[in-house]
Order: structure tokens, then C-alpha cells, then sequence
């Protein structure tokens, strides 16, 4: 199968160089943990587990793409029938869910993910069988950052192979070198689209490597115990930057600022002296500055979780639920914790394949007023996004609709821009 694929590769890229508006895009789809399927249901039923995911894989195909097995629990794809980026992403994202649909087996039902991989041809170089290592390479990378997700080959990654204790202690000194720069992405009131807040999302400006996602070290940094002094630099930082905003807009409600808690944060004392000696330093508005810890942190530790989180919210800070819906929640315990805001995970916000947005996005929104919070929705991409979740009755949303995540001086001129407008 694999010397087939290798051929049909090799014959594509020879077309390719007569062709130029021929651009295949390379995709290695690799499960996640799949030793451990075959080690609990044996090799057999694993095969074919492996067969009906060939299968699905093949019915989303069409003709001319290629879809063939390049080892044990790896597929590689050369998908002719999409050229537009876009389209090859949503592509890619039909495939991982597909992947994840689950598979009766007996009277179970096993569920799979893949970490997949992903390279698009480069209009610039010539096409070579080569971008299958670049594929993997991406697929790696998404294996690397837990699985279950789709990564776009970057030449970055190349170097990124550099090993990973280079990186850890880059990472140790990268904020004392001031390489750690915060981000602000604008939280709007859906029913004016006045700006609410600012979420902070930590960006690490690596100095050979580039800008890199926190996607990439939030999880080294948790690893390696970082997490909490890269944390407290965030609510700091941020904590300042909130007061210099309310300084200067004082004549508006106070804006908010939010900022990613970690679990290993939550489950230090500490955090509660890390938060007052914050809140001592910079005077901001009373709740105005949020914390926001996602569901499956709260639920690993519940008890001990609704003691910190009760702590905290009398210290004067605000407490998000983050990425609602991807955890597990125990409804019963909503009502202990005392969240003031729910964000609801971009992937109930997003329209389906149909384009109708997920049933329970209504109910959701429904819960958490019955339960007093608010409701923020993530990842409102269009405009069309905006007024759904309005009529739905969502008070606030973060997407790039209004904004991706930006500096502290454009976020200064987004505020001074709206007020300007107000008054005239
Ligand atoms: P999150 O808390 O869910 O943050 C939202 C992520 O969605 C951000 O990615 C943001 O750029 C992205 N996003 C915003 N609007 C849209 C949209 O309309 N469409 C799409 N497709 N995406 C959108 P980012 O900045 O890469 O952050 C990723 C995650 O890293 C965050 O997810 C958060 O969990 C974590 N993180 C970021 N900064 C920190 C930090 O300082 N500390 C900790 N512990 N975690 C952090
Ligand atoms: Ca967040
Ligand atoms: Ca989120």
C-alpha cells in the first residue's frame, strides 16, 4: 500500500511541473493510542477497527484522491479534489471527526482520534515526494501536543525538532529575556457591540524559532513546574495593563480583563497570595479582573476546586468556566462553584457541516441564566455568528468577528476609536 502511494506521489509531482495549477495537499492521518485498542480488543477486531475506518475515510473521498494505509495505524492522503486553504482545513476537520465517530464493537463502542497532519503544495517550489515528510512532521507535532487535532506543516517545525531540553531551558529564561508577550483579544456586549473586555493569551517570541502558540509551551511549562511563575507573570502584566486602560477611559462602565488559570496553579495555596499581592499592585476596578479555568481543571479535584474558587471570588476576582461543553461537568456542581461566566468552546458556536449550529447551544445558554452566569460565546468567526448568538440570547462574544487577539496599544486604540465614535 505504501509503495503504491509513494507511486501515485511520485507521479502527481511529475505532473505537477507541467501543470502548475496542480496543488495536492498531503495529509498523514495517524491514531492516537491505537496500541492500546489492539493490547484491550486483540489484533484481529484492531484490523478491522482499521477496516471500517478505511471505509468512512473512503465515502467523504473523491475519485481523484488517493487514499492508501502507510503503516500499521497510519493513512496517507493526497487530496487533489480541494485547493482552497479553507476548504482543505474544513476537509481535514470532516476527516477528524469522521475518525471520531464511534465504532460499535460487541456491546461497546470504542472511540477513536487521529492526529493528522497536514501539507499544502507551495505555488513557489516545485513539488516533490518530500512533502510527505513534512506532512508527518505536522502530524507529529499534533501528537506531540496530546493528539485529536490537526496541524498545518510549518518550516518552523523543522527546527522544532530541536530536542526538547533546549527548549526547556530556553523556556526557563524566556520571560526574564522578555521573550513573553501578552496578547489581548476583545470580549464585545453583543447587544451594542461596545468592547467588554480583553482575554490575555500569552505568545513566546522564541529567537530563532519565532512566535510561538501557547498551544506549543503552555504544556511544557505545566510540565517542567513554570506554569506558576509564567502564570503570575500574565495576571500581573495584565492586571497593569487593565489599570492603565480604566485610567485612561474612566467616564465608561470599567472594562475586564481575563486570564488562563492553569491546574497546577489551582492546586497551590499560593495562587490566593499570588492573586492579592496582584490585586495590591495595580488598582482596578473591584471584579474586573476574571480569572478563567476550564471545566475538566475544575472537575479533576471538585472539592477542593469549589474551596479555592469560593476563596478567590472573595478576594474580588471574577471566574470564568472555560471551553464549556468539552469537559465533563457534573451539573450538580455548577451550582457549587461560584462561576459569575460560562464561554461556551467555539466548536458549539461554529455551524455543522449542514449549516445549522448545534441544538444545545440553545440549552446551554439557557443553563448557565437559569444558573446567573453570564454567557461568552468563543470563536465567533462572522458577522452572521454575531446576530445568531444574539438572538439566542448570548450577552457577550470573542471571535475574530471583533478581533484577533492584538497588543495592548491597538487594544488602547480600539477602546479610544469606540469612544470617539460614542460621541460623535
Ligand atoms: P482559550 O482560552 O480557549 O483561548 C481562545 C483561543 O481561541 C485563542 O488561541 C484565540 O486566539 C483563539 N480564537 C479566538 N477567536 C477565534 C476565532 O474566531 N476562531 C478561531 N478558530 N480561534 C479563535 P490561542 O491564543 O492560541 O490560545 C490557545 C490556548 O492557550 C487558550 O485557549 C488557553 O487555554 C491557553 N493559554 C493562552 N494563554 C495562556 C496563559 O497565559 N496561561 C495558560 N495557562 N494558558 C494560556
Ligand atoms: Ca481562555
Ligand atoms: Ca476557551
Amino acid at each position: 500500500n505504501r509503495k503504491l502511494f509513494m507511486d501515485r506521489l511520485g507521479a502527481v509531482a511529475n505532473f505537477a511541473k507541467t501543470m502548475p495549477s496542480l496543488r495536492p495537499t498531503l495529509m498523514v492521518i495517524d491514531l492516537d493510542r491505537f496500541k492500546q485498542v489492539n493490547d484491550s480488543v486483540g489484533i484481529a477486531v484492531g484490523d478491522s477497527i482499521l477496516l471500517t475506518l478505511a471505509r468512512r475515510l473512503t465515502r467523504i473521498l473523491k475519485p481523484q484522491d488517493t487514499l492508501a494505509r502507510l503503516a500499521g495505524d497510519q493513512f496517507g492522503l493526497i487530496l487533489m479534489s480541494e485547493q482552497d486553504p479553507a476548504r482543505i482545513t474544513a476537509f481535514a476537520e470532516t476527516i477528524r471527526k469522521t475518525i471520531r465517530a464511534p465504532i460499535a464493537f460487541n456491546d461497546r463502542e470504542i472511540f477513536l482520534t487521529a492526529s493528522i497532519g497536514l501539507a499544502l503544495s507551495d505555488p513557489q517550489t516545485q513539488l516533490s515526494d518530500e512533502i510527505i515528510k513534512d506532512a508527518e512532521l505536522a502530524m507529529y507535532h499534533s501528537k506531540r501536543i496530546g493528539g485529536d487535532r490537526i496541524d498545518v506543516y510549518k518550516p518552523a517545525m523543522r527546527a522544532r525538532k530541536t530536542d526538547r531540553l533546549t527548549l526547556e531551558s530556553e523556556l526557563r529564561r524566556a520571560i526574564e529575556r522578555e521573550e513573553i508577550t501578552i496578547l489581548y483579544q476583545p470580549i464585545v456586549r453583543l447587544e451594542d457591540r461596545s468592547i467588554a473586555g480583553f482575554e490575555a493569551l500569552a505568545r513566546w517570541d522564541h529567537p530563532k524559532l519565532g512566535r510561538m502558540s501557547p498551544v506549543e509551551f503552555i504544556s511544557i511549562a505545566e510540565e517542567i513546574g513554570l506554569i506558576v511563575d509564567l502564570g503570575m507573570f500574565v495576571m500581573d502584566q495584565t492586571a497593569k495593563q487593565l489599570a492603565i486602560w480604566q485610567r485612561a477611559m474612566r467616564s465608561r462602565e470599567p472594562i475586564f480583563a481575563s486570564v488562563n488559570v492553569s491546574s497546577r496553579q489551582l492546586l497551590r495555596h499560593d495562587l490566593i497570595h499570588d492573586i492579592r499581592t496582584v490585586l495590591s499592585r495595580s488598582s482596578v476596578a473591584r471584579g474586573t479582573l476574571k480569572l478563567e479555568l476550564t471545566e475538566s481543571l475544575v472537575m479533576e479535584n471538585p472539592e477542593h476546586a469549589a474551596q479555592m474558587l469560593t476563596r478567590i471570588r472573595e478576594l474580588g476576582t471574577g471566574l470564568s468556566l472555560d471551553d464549556f461543553g468539552t469537559g465533563h461537568s457534573s451539573l450538580a456542581y455548577l451550582q457549587r462553584f461560584p462561576f459569575d461566566t460560562i464561554k461556551i468552546d467555539q466548536s458549539f458556536v461554529r455551524t455543522t457541516s449542514r449549516g445549522t449550529r448545534p441544538v444545545i447551544l440553545k440549552s446551554i445558554i439557557a443553563l448557565a441564566h437559569d444558573l446567573g452566569m453570564d454567557v461568552v460565546a468563543e470563536g465567533a468567526e462572522t458577522d452572521s455568528d454575531a446576530v445568531e448568538l444574539y438572538q439566542l440570547g448570548c450577552e457577550y462574544a470573542q471571535g475574530f468577528a471583533f478581533g484577533e487577539p492584538m497588543d495592548a496599544d491597538a487594544a488602547m486604540r480600539l477602546l479610544t476609536e469606540e469612544r470617539l465614535e460614542q460621541a460623535s
